[in-house]
């Protein structure tokens, strides 16, 4: 991670060296915190979050699910995620708000333990590499299952979970693949590591639904969105492994990873495909404000200049 200026904490921009936390906190013992990843881009009149207030209510939802009360409302929230940037004076960037319980008490129940809030921002290329986004990545079905709908609320996007992506991701890299996908316990479909998966077979993109254990990504909503737009059809259904093997085309979707092809699923060979081409380039062309998009999809970032004026 490349270190930049500021950091935003608790309300405030604080030098990146001084964002630091106690051995204490709640959340590094229990992993009790919920968090977004965000992307900046730059585009023909400047820098511009890409659906910040998506992420942020995605953010409020999540603290809602483990009953944590989010000390910043989304308003409060985007204004300073579009301040650390410009703080920054990054043209483009990865934005990482994170709430966690901070340093108190140690009973797994965080009775009066603070709820503390972070932002932070830094400069961030393709997640699985250039050539994965451009060649396709190599992916291998976990033996790990997706933590399940009664077990942690997976619409959550929360720091716990991560230990199951965790151990997926390093299964598959372990084995020589990039990136895992997970199942859930019944044998579906869930989803990567950090990524959604989207399935192309006879021009029909098929993804898995919403009660696959997976969070609603704000990418794939942008993708099926986009996909639709392109004249495809979508269908949002269960999934089995074995339509990974026989698909024409198979792709994840992340704000992290944007849209990157899979070139093989468990060693079975997959082109990476003129539909994956189409959506991956949408995609782009979106983020960085070349194609027109729903009205609030880009937030655009005030040079930090004329913030202060
Ligand atoms: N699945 C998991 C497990 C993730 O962590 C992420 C990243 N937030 C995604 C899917 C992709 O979601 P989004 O498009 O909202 O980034």
């Amino acid at each position: 991670m490349e270190a930049v200026d500021k950091i935003w904490l608790n309300g405030d921009l604080v030098d990146w060296a001084d964002a630091t936390v106690h051995l204490g906190a709640h959340a590094l013992h229990y992993g009790t915190g919920v968090f977004e990843g965000i992307r900046c881009y730059s585009t023909e009149s400047g820098p511009a979050v890409f659906r910040l207030r998506d992420h942020l209510e995605r953010l409020e939802q999540s603290a809602r699910l483990v009953r944590m009360r989010l000390p910043f409302s989304v308003d409060e929230l985007h204004a300073a995620c579009l301040e650390l940037v410009a703080a920054n004076e990054l043209p483009e960037c990865y934005l990482r708000p994170i709430a966690f319980y901070g340093a108190g008490e140690l009973a797994v129940l965080p009775r009066g333990n603070p709820v503390d809030l972070g932002i932070m921002c830094w400069p961030w290329g393709t997640y699985l590499g250039e050539d994965g986004q451009r060649l396709g990545i190599r992916a291998m079905v976990s033996s790990w299952r997706r933590v399940g709908p009664n077990t942690i609320p997976h619409a959550a996007k929360a720091t716990g979970v991560y230990l199951n992506s965790m151990l997926a991701v390093d299964e598959a890299t372990r084995n020589g693949y990039d990136e895992a996908i997970l199942l859930t316990d019944d044998g579906s479909i869930a989803d990567g590591s950090g990524e959604h998966v989207f399935v192309v077979k006879g021009g029909v993109i098929r993804t898995p639904d919403l009660s696959a254990s997976i969070l609603p990504g704000v990418t794939r909503d942008t993708v099926v969105h986009l996909a639709r737009e392109l004249g495809y059809e979508v269908e949002e259904t269960a999934l089995i492994r074995s339509d990974l093997y026989q698909a024409d085309e198979v792709f994840m979707t992340g704000t992290a990873a944007e849209v990157t092809p899979l070139r093989s699923v468990d060693d079975h060979e997959l082109g990476v495909g003129p539909v994956t081409r189409e959506v991956q380039e949408a995609y782009l062309d979106t983020v960085r404000g070349r194609r027109a998009a729903p009205p609030g999809w880009l937030a655009p970032v005030e040079p930090a200049s004329a913030l202060l004026g």
